[in-house]
C-alpha cells in the first residue's frame, strides 16, 4: 500500500454558519476512496459548538474543582456540563461525553478560537461526519470518507495524538479475527483501530497551533472490513471500572 497525505491549504478562519464541506471541495480535489480528516475545532466553530466564558455561571462543583485545579470555573463548568459521567476529578477532569468518547476537559478546547471562548465538540461527531461525507458527493459526485479529529491525552504514555471521534464511509475498526498469521495461526482477539491510526497521522499534519491546516487528505488507502464499536461498554472497559477518581 501506498498512501498520500496531503495538508489541505487555503481554508479560512472558519466563523459559525460556514459551509465545511463546500470550503474543503473549492480548496482541493478528490477521486474514489479518498479519506478526510478534519479537525473537530472547525467542525464545532462552524456548527456553533462554542461558549463565551462570559456566559457560564460555576456550580459550587465546578468552583470545589476549579480550586483544586487552578482553571477559571467557567471553564471547569464547561467541561462538566459536557460529560455524561466524570471519571477523574483530579488533577485534570476526565470524563465520558453522551456519545461514548472519553476524554480529558471533555475535549473542551481554549485554543485556536478568539476572544474568551470555549470550543467544545460537536454534539454528534458521527453525524457531523456523515454529513460532511454526503455533502462532499453531493458537490463532487465522489464517494469519500471523512474523519473528524480531536488531539487527545492517553493514559500510560506521554503526548498527545490525534484521535477520530466521528467517522463515515468506513469502520473504525479492521477485523483480523479469524485471519492467520505467517505461521497458519488463527488470530483470535486481534482489532486493529484504523480511524484512530489515521487520525493519528492527520494529526501531525495538522499541528497544534498556528500551522491554519485542519483539514488533510489521505489518497491510497486501501480498504478494510471490520466494525464500528470502537468504545467499550461500561462491562468491558476494566480500567475503567478500577478508576473513578474524586
Ligand atoms: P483540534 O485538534 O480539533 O482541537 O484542533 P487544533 O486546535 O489542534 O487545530 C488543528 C489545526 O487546524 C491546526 O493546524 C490549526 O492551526 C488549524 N485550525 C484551527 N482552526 C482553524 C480555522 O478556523 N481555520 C484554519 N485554516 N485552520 C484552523
Ligand atoms: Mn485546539
Ligand atoms: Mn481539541
Ligand atoms: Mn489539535
Amino acid at each position: 500500500m501506498s498512501v498520500q497525505v496531503t495538508g489541505i491549504s487555503g481554508i479560512p478562519l472558519i466563523q459559525k454558519g460556514d459551509d465545511i464541506p463546500a470550503i474543503i471541495c473549492a480548496n482541493t480535489g478528490f477521486e474514489n476512496g479518498d479519506i478526510i480528516c478534519i479537525a473537530s475545532t472547525i467542525v464545532s466553530k462552524a456548527k456553533g459548538y462554542v461558549r463565551p466564558l462570559a456566559e457560564i455561571v460555576p456550580t459550587p462543583d465546578a468552583e470545589r474543582i476549579s480550586a483544586k485545579t487552578g482553571e477559571d470555573p467557567r471553564f471547569i463548568q464547561g467541561v462538566l456540563d459536557s460529560s455524561a459521567d466524570i471519571i477523574i476529578e483530579y488533577p485534570f477532569i476526565l470524563s465520558e461525553l453522551p456519545f461514548g468518547h472519553v476524554g480529558v476537559r471533555a475535549g473542551v478546547d481554549n485554543s485556536n478560537i478568539e476572544g474568551e471562548n470555549i470550543i467544545l465538540l460537536p454534539k454528534d461527531p458521527m453525524a457531523e461526519a456523515r454529513e460532511i461525507r454526503e455533502k462532499i458527493h453531493e458537490i463532487t459526485g465522489i464517494d469519500v470518507g471523512v474523519i473528524v479529529t480531536d488531539t487527545c491525552g492517553r493514559a500510560f504514555r506521554r503526548g498527545q495524538t490525534g484521535s477520530a471521534i466521528g467517522w463515515a464511509g468506513m469502520t473504525a475498526i479492521r477485523d483480523f479475527r479469524g485471519d492467520r498469521d505467517l505461521f497458519g495461526l488463527e488470530l483470535e482477539i486481534t482489532e486493529e483501530a484504523v480511524v484512530d491510526e489515521i487520525a493519528a497521522f492527520s494529526n501531525f499534519i495538522m499541528g497544534e497551533s498556528n500551522n491554519g491546516i485542519p483539514v488533510v487528505k489521505f489518497s491510497g488507502c486501501e480498504t478494510w472490513k471490520g466494525h464500528n464499536s470502537l468504545y467499550f461498554t461500561r462491562e468491558e472497559d476494566l480500567i475503567r471500572k478500577a478508576l473513578h477518581i474524586r
